[in-house]
């Protein structure tokens, strides 16, 4: 095998060796025009090693076609790593434009790659001799994987179909990234500026993060609430005046609909277009057909049989929440039919009543520091993990980085954790990575980021957090330990390498432990006072934890019914977007009050990449394991419980995808889960179907 030009010897700082601190790239000396001479180079680079591991002479075997590539494309993995990480969380003009030319390039290499006859054939010719080889169980797995990869992808059609497929991919590579970068911008340009006299009914919280969204949008002195969820839906709840909600409320569900350049409906004609029409060139009747293939699920049906199981007692949920909010409305002598942005007004002003619980009281004893440390403190009892933080440059002041480290206190990877809301930032919560793990050249120890969007305090205020968003931190933490803990040796089966109606489950599952009484006894202390959370209050919090839960289970299975609608069409040309939502949510009969907690226009999860297209079920999935996974803790009567944690942690949060999903499960659990746990969960179980 020739030897691959190398490029050490550049001055461009993200192809250079990275010598700082655990491994991190030289943030400080990246500028934005670094990445496309980097990304040019690193293409270059891993195009010449599939060239090379294709044109091998020698035989095929595991080591020259798998191994090789395995180890194959490590610039262009670190250059990708980090220039993702500052598109989604800190971006730019200058990055964005680079984002645009790149994100084509990267499609076409990807293209190169799963499209390569040559190196097709000596992976199926591997695949055909696979019990002949001697592979251990990971081997036989990766080679399993590729197989299925490069077959999915298209490898075994023939050259007119594959260059049909190849203008697919790029094409919606582009679109993908457009997409994103709509929904940023009508976020971006959007603010609802606001006077003192503006802000009846808002808590001291809400009333210091629209001062400190002020500052950062150029109205200082003034009060403003952007299209984040961190500051709309606080409104939303709390304001009592009804003309600002619907205001803020018609404005955040038009984002990417506003008719304008930032419009992204023709774009999801064009996209949803083109994966069907690949799905159908790979065989499949449509893309929801093609995409749950190889997921848990297998098919559609599977999914939507889970999906309408739970609809219909949701909306039989939501159904008497909604009366009992119209009464509430009477009571008060309003003399109007509620509406979509009066909803969490009156469901708050109802929890208070029925429970005497309201948010702002709640806020105060969830500061960000303190769940953090919770969320830090779970992991400990759990896995034994340690976490120490470190002063290392990160690429925003917002970022803190953490080393972890194992009970003898070994290194296990870095954790960084960026967790303000900014107009740099696309909206949402997610994990991410600058490196993975893996033991195919050495110990490589991963590093592991968390994004949220938590509303940003004015100076001097200390960081509050809603039950909320104290669970999204849980549930982004429970990401980051799947990668943290991962143990594998190949690198395409490193942490949530997994199907994406798996990958929710150690996530999801994390969310558990905020609610145990060791750590919220502990965490939940006053920001002021520090004295921990009133028995009292703690009970009431807990009890209303199926309080709500029609109109939020509601407002997310009509998205996972929608989007498996939508992608499964089998010819869906020239379709009309706001059309065909509205007649989707007909079908389902939508309660009129509620709105999709996505619509389509701005729904990121299905065309921002595309990661779960045809898989937004994928959280109601998981939700199933992980009701069931955390009964097992409950079982023992212990929610730390070391032998159930030992095995949690064999055979999900280290595995990676050295198992098929329900074998994972299986051997986690002694048997596949159940629905019984979630319905009970989500308080639908006493519903009638
Ligand atoms: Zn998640």
């Amino acid at each position: 095998m020739t030897q691959p030009p190398s490029f050490l010897d550049t001055d461009n700082p993200l192809l250079t060796e990275w010598r700082g601190a655990f491994g991190l790239p030289p943030f400080g000396a990246i500028g934005p025009e670094a990445f496309r001479p980097a990304f040019d180079a690193a293409l270059a680079r891993h195009r010449a090693e599939i060239d090379a591991i294709a044109a091998d002479p020698a035989a095929p075997t595991f080591d020259n076609t798998i191994g090789a590539l395995e180890k194959s494309g490590r610039d262009l993995e670190r250059v990708s790593n980090v220039f993702f990480v500052l598109a989604g969380a800190d971006t730019g003009d200058a990055i964005e434009a680079v984002e645009r030319d790149v994100s084509p390039l990267l499609a076409r290499h990807s293209n190169a790659l799963y499209l390569n006859r040559a190196l097709y054939a000596r992976i199926a010719d591997l695949y055909a001799r696979r019990d002949a080889l001697g592979l251990n169980a990971e081997q036989a797995r990766v080679l399993d994987r590729y197989h299925t990869r490069f077959v999915r992808a298209g490898a075994a059609l023939d050259q007119a179909a594959q260059a049909r497929l190849a203008a697919i991919n790029e094409r919606l590579a582009s679109l993908g990234t457009q997409f994103g970068q709509n929904v940023l911008a009508d976020e971006k340009s959007y603010a609802l500026v606001l006077e003192e006299a503006d802000l009846a009914g808002l808590p001291d919280f809400a009333r210091h993060a629209a001062r400190a969204a002020a500052e950062e949008r150029g109205h200082p002195g003034k009060y403003v609430i952007t299209l984040s969820r961190s500051s709309v839906e606080p409104f939303l709840q709390f304001s009592a005046r009804r003309d600002l909600r619907e205001k803020i409320f018609q404005a955040w569900i038009r984002r990417g609909e506003n008719g304008a350049e930032t419009d992204n409906r023709a774009l999801i004609a064009e996209m949803v277009a083109l994966r069907a029409e690949r799905a159908r060139l790979l065989g499949f009747a449509s893309f929801a057909d093609y995409r749950l293939d190889d997921q848990m699920a297998k098919t559609p049906a599977n999914a939507r049989k889970l999906l309408d199981e739970v609809w219909t007692r949701a909306r039989a949920k939501a159904a008497a929440e909604r009366d009992a909010l119209q009464d509430m409305i009477a009571a008060e002598g309003g003399n109007f039919t509620l509406q979509p942005w009066d909803w969490r007004y009156y469901a708050e002003k109802l929890r208070k009543a029925r429970y005497d619980l309201d948010e702002a009281e709640i806020k105060p004893y969830l500061q960000l520091d303190k769940i953090v440390a919770a969320a830090f403190d779970a992991a400990g009892r759990l896995f034994g993990l340690r976490f120490a933080a470190v002063d290392v440059p990160l690429y925003h002041p917002d970022a803190r980085a953490w080393e972890v480290t194992d009970q003898n206190g070994a290194h296990v990877g870095l954790f960084i954790g960026d967790y303000f809301a900014r107009s740099s930032k696309h909206s949402g919560a997610w994990m991410t990575s600058l490196r993975d793990q893996e033991k195919l050249s050495g110990e490589v120890r991963p590093v592991i980021l968390n994004i949220c969007n938590f509303a940003k305090p004015a100076a001097g205020e200390p960081a509050l957090l809603s039950f909320d968003d104290a669970r999204t931190l849980f549930h982004e933490f429970g990401h980051a330990l799947h990668g943290l803990l991962s143990n594998v040796t190949y690198p395409l089966l490193a942490g949530t390498a997994v199907p994406s109606d798996f990958v929710e489950l150690p996530s999801q599952l994390y969310e558990h432990w905020l609610e145990v009484p060791e750590i919220l006894e502990k965490y939940a202390v006053h920001a002021e006072t520090g004295e921990p959370m009133p028995k009292a209050l703690l009970d009431r919090l807990l009890a209303t934890r199926t309080y709500g839960q029609g109109f939020a289970t509601v407002e997310y299975t009509a998205c996972a019914l929608v989007d498996l609608d939508l992608h499964g069409l089998p010819e869906p040309a020239g379709l009309d977007v706001t059309g065909f939502e509205r007649q989707a949510l007909a079908r389902i009969h939508m309660p009129a009050e509620i709105v999709m907690r996505h619509r389509l226009p701005h729904f990121q999860h299905l065309f921002s990449g595309g990661g779960y297209a045809a898989g937004y079920y994928s959280y109601m999935w998981s939700e199933v394991l992980d009701a069931d996974a955390f009964e097992a803790f409950e079982e023992t009567g212990n929610a730390f419980d070391p032998a159930t944690a030992q095995r949690l942690r064999e055979f999900i949060y280290g595995a990676g995808n050295l198992r098929d999903p329900a074998e994972a499960y299986k051997a986690f659990r002694g048997r596949l889960p159940a629905v019984d746990a979630l319905l009970k969960k989500r308080g639908l179980a006493d519903v009638a179907a």
